[in-house]
């Protein structure tokens, strides 16, 4: 049987992953890129709070983060033919810890030691007034994180990807990875097999399902977890840091004259296969907000929440994404973000 070969490298998901991936590989070589969805950026990518956060406990993860925010801010600069504006902008943050102190004591030596700038905080609630009324017990600021806006960053990766020659092909769903002997050599799709010399599976909170159709057990977990929206609220100014009480697990950021925020909540959720995996948010997730914002966000309390939905963050099993060659030959992973699109 000959198999015709459409493509050096088949991408399947055109999330912030997948889409980031293509981009780069674009210009030298023939790029396609699967989706189920009916557009690029549906899911997890559609769902985030944009925050760039480089302050995480994960030694891999900040390295990573740092490495993000840098090339965020000069990507229009750089690429003007992709971004008219810069996909990213600086808002400033403030964590705070309600419970240990100490928390992230090896993150700020380790930002510092690379030039970030981290600011120890005595009185937070002059920078964050969120936080009046519940001081924390201890709270670093950083003057310059970066909130992104994820449907610019899509749209400017595929515009690249469209002018390098490169193919987004949405409506078409991956159904198995094919293989001749150990190596992967393609994607059976429901319009079809679709051959290539490398896979790169870029499917999110599907990854894991996908891996398995090939004998490989990848312990990828979605986690679905809750945005909000409240408001209006006089405290939200664009110059107001997002503002994260880390160890308890309770964030807000300014949007629209009212705030964007979250309990952290997390439930263990295996999406069906298809797309969809956003969903509404339910009243216990106002309730555990509402619970959090009057113990940690005084000036919150009370914050009429109107709005949200949920959404799968996708989990490694140990830190860090699943991100390069591994599994088998011809195979390739960006997978497992996690919290960190
Ligand atoms: C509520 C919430 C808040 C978040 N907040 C932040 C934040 O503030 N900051 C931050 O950095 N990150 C945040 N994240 C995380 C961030 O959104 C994700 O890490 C990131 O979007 C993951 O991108 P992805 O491309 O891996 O996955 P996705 O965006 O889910 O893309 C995967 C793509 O693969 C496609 N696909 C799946 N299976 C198949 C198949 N079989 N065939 C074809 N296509 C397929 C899907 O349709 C999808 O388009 C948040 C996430 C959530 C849910």
């Amino acid at each position: 049987m000959t198999r015709q070969r459409c493509a050096d490298v088949i991408v399947v998901g055109a999330g912030l992953a997948g889409l980031s991936v293509a981009w780069h590989l674009a210009p030298t070589a023939r790029v396609l890129v699967l989706d189920q969805g009916s557009g690029p950026g549906e899911e997890a990518s559609a769902q985030n709070a944009g925050m760039v956060r480089r302050l995480g406990e994960d030694p891999f993860e900040r390295a990573l983060a740092v490495r993000t925010a840098a090339r965020l801010s000069g990507l229009a600069e750089q690429h003007p033919e992709d971004w008219a504006a810069s996909p990213a902008h600086r808002t400033g943050a403030l964590l705070a810890l309600g419970r240990d102190p100490h928390h992230l004591h090896d993150a700020v030596a380790h930002l510092r030691a690379v030039g970030v700038r981290v600011e120890a905080c005595d009185r937070p609630a002059e920078l964050a007034p969120v936080l009046a009324g519940a001081p924390p017990l201890a709270a670093w600021y950083l003057p310059d994180e970066l909130v992104a806006d994820a449907w610019s960053l899509v749209q400017g990766f595929r515009s690249g990807l469209r002018r390098a020659g490169g193919q987004v092909q949405t409506g078409t769903r991956a159904l198995a990875l094919l293989r001749n002997g150990a190596r992967v050599i393609g994607v059976n799709t429901d319009q079809g097999d679709v051959f290539a010399d490398r896979v790169v599976l870029a499917a999110g909170a599907w990854s894991a399902a996908l891996a398995r159709s090939i004998g490989l057990e990848r312990a990828l977990v979605p986690l679905r977890r809750s945005l909000l929206m409240g408001g209006p609220h006089p405290l939200s100014r664009p110059d107001h840091p997002w503002t994260w009480v880390d160890d308890v697990g309770i964030y807000a950021r300014p949007e629209g004259g009212g705030w964007l925020l979250s309990a952290c909540d997390e439930v263990v959720d295996w999406p069906a296969p298809g797309p969809g995996s956003r969903g509404p948010a339910e009243e216990w997730h106002r309730a555990l907000a509402a619970d959090k914002l009057a113990r940690w966000m005084p000036p919150l309390a009370g914050l009429r929440l109107k709005g949200g939905w949920t959404g799968l963050r996708t989990l490694p099993p140990t830190a860090g994404p699943c991100w390069g060659r591994a599994g088998a030959p011809g195979l390739w992973w960006a997978a497992g973000l996690g919290a960190l699109g």
